[in-house]
């Protein structure tokens, strides 16, 4: 893993998986207004969340990435909107603050994925390649 991130230079994202959702022009914007964002850059990996992150592997962490999402984000109505992503504690939910891809109402306002209907597989594949790609750019 450390060879795909080292310098901060972004890893090729066939490397990454679960990072085909999202197009390299639109990884790129994104990321530039997280960047001007004083909230979301708040949040990086700590040393719980990379000592993980080693421990289990890019692919594992994208299965988890992949099931939070299912049951977090994907209903029409989630549990607990707002709040179903704890600010520490698994690397996932740190990218998930860090990307805005935390809870349906700043999927709305970040990524123009309207509230109130249930996720389609593109954009639940769309959520996880976001999240896929900060978590290896900044492991
Ligand atoms: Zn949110």
């Amino acid at each position: 893993m450390k060879e795909l991130t080292r310098n901060s230079i972004d890893p090729v994202p066939s490397a990454i998986p679960g990072s085909e959702g999202i197009s390299n022009p639109a990884w790129t914007s994104l990321r530039e207004r997280l960047r001007r964002s004083k909230f979301r850059t708040r949040f990086k990996l700590g040393e719980a969340e990379s000592a993980y992150l080693e421990t289990r592997g890019l692919e594992t962490i994208h299965l988890h990435a992949r099931d939070f999402i299912l049951k977090r984000l994907a209903p029409a109505q989630p549990q607990n909107e707002g709040k179903q992503t704890p600010m520490k504690g698994h690397p996932v939910f740190i990218a998930q603050h860090a990307t805005a891809t935390c809870c349906r109402s700043c999927l709305k306002k970040w990524h123009r994925i309207p509230e109130g209907k249930q996720l389609t597989a593109k954009q639940i594949q769309y959520v996880v390649s976001v999240i896929m790609r900060w978590i290896a750019a900044s492991c």
